[in-house]
Parts: structure tokens; sequence; C-alpha cells
């Protein structure tokens, strides 16, 4: 069977005003695969995820996925989903809200939305936690829901920085465990971490 380039990066640099950045990266990315970015602290890895993500310009190159690029496009307007690694979740909202709120944006329907969200907390075992808020859950629990949160959106491919590093050592199973589910579910996902062993455990 082919296997089709979902994501390209090509000839791509990004520098930060002193000079700081990356520069001629070219990767290509398969439908469904699963690709680890591993490199020491300071080298580039989450400047280029976030290029990846829409969260930064990038200066020379090309990102493309489905042969489309997609580097003049805002967040909300690539078929992308970021994980960070601090969760990133809104600390004044419940679940249910912070959950929604993406959707809700994009004028998803209500009920709509609460499928979807019933949909994905469930994947994530995390049902009934609709009305907590982010400060009565744990570090993997947390991650967790960001990971639904950016389900919800439909992405094509997922983004995960260092997804695993703020966890406390008993919660980072969860984590990778509902990872491996959706490595195996046929999301592409890029995952970029400075833990080796990571992609072995994944994988
Ligand atoms: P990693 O995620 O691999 O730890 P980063 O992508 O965060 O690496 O950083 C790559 C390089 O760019 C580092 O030298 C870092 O200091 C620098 N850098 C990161 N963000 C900025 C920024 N906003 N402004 C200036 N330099 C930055
Ligand atoms: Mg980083």
């Amino acid at each position: 069977m082919e296997r089709k380039v979902k994501l390209q990066i090509t000839g791509m640099e990004k520098k930060y005003k002193n000079g700081d950045g990356v520069e001629n990266i070219n990767i290509d990315v398969y439908e469904g695969e699963f690709v680890t970015m591993l490199g020491p602290s300071g080298c580039g890895k989450s400047t280029i995820l976030r290029t990846l993500g829409g969260f930064l310009d990038i200066d020379k190159g090309d990102i493309l996925i489905d042969g489309q690029s997609v580097k003049d496009l805002p967040p909300e307007k690539r078929p992308t989903a970021m994980v960070f690694q601090s969760y990133n979740l809104w600390p004044h909202m419940t679940v249910y809200e912070n959950l929604a709120f993406g959707l809700e944006i994009k004028k998803v329907p209500k009920n709509v939305i609460r499928s979807k969200i019933e949909r994905g907390l469930k994947l994530v075992n995390m049902s009934g936690y609709e009305k907590k808020y982010p400060g009565q859950l744990s570090g993997g629990q947390q991650q967790r829901i960001a990971i639904a949160r950016a389900l919800a959106m439909n992405p094509d491919v997922m983004l995960f920085d260092e997804p695993t590093s703020a966890l406390d050592p008993e919660m980072v199973g969860e984590v990778l465990e509902l990872m491996k589910e959706l490595a195996h579910s046929g999301m592409t996902m890029v995952v970029v971490t400075h833990e080796m062993g990571f992609a072995r455990e994944v994988a």
C-alpha cells in the first residue's frame, strides 16, 4: 500500500531576533505515523512544533499538510492541535467549558458540542468530570483533559510538546497509554521530548 505524506516541512527556518532558532528543517511525516523528535533542551524542538501549530511564523521554507501550504494560517485555521507540557487548561473554566471553548469559536451547534465532549471524555477515561475545575484534578488527569480538548477539534495532525515532562512519575503511564491508543487508532502524531526511551515506550 502506498503511504501518503500527511505533513511536510521543507527548508524551514525560524530565527528569533537574537539569532537563535532552527534552519534547514526538512521532515516528511506519513499519514498515521508517530514521529518522535528527541533532542537536548534548547535544540529547537518547541520552536519547530510551534511553527507547525501556527504559533510562530516561519522565515523561510514551507509547511504543507495534505499538500497544501498552511504557513500563513493562524492556529485555529490549521488542521493541527497541540498538547503542551503544562496542560494549558484555563483554570477558571470547568472541564466542560475547557473542552467546549474551541468548538464554540468554530460555531459548532450546542448539541453537537455536548455529544463530542461526552465522547471525548469517555475516550480519555474522564467521564463524570465535566463540572470539575483543572485545579481539582491530578496532573495526569489534566493532561488527559488537554488531550481530549485537542481531539475534540478533529485534528488531522496532533502535536505534543514534552507531554509527560511536568507529570509526577506515577502519572506518566496513564498519559503514555492514552497516546499509544491514539497512535494505534491511526492518528498522525508529532511528539517532541528530551527523554530517551519515550519513543520505545509508545511504539
Ligand atoms: P527546545 O524545545 O528543544 O528546548 P526551543 O525551541 O525552546 O528548544 O529553543 C531553541 C533555541 O531558541 C534556544 O536557544 C532558545 O533559547 C531559543 N529561544 C526559544 N524561544 C525563544 C524566544 N521566544 N526568543 C528568543 N530565543 C528563543
Ligand atoms: Mg521545548
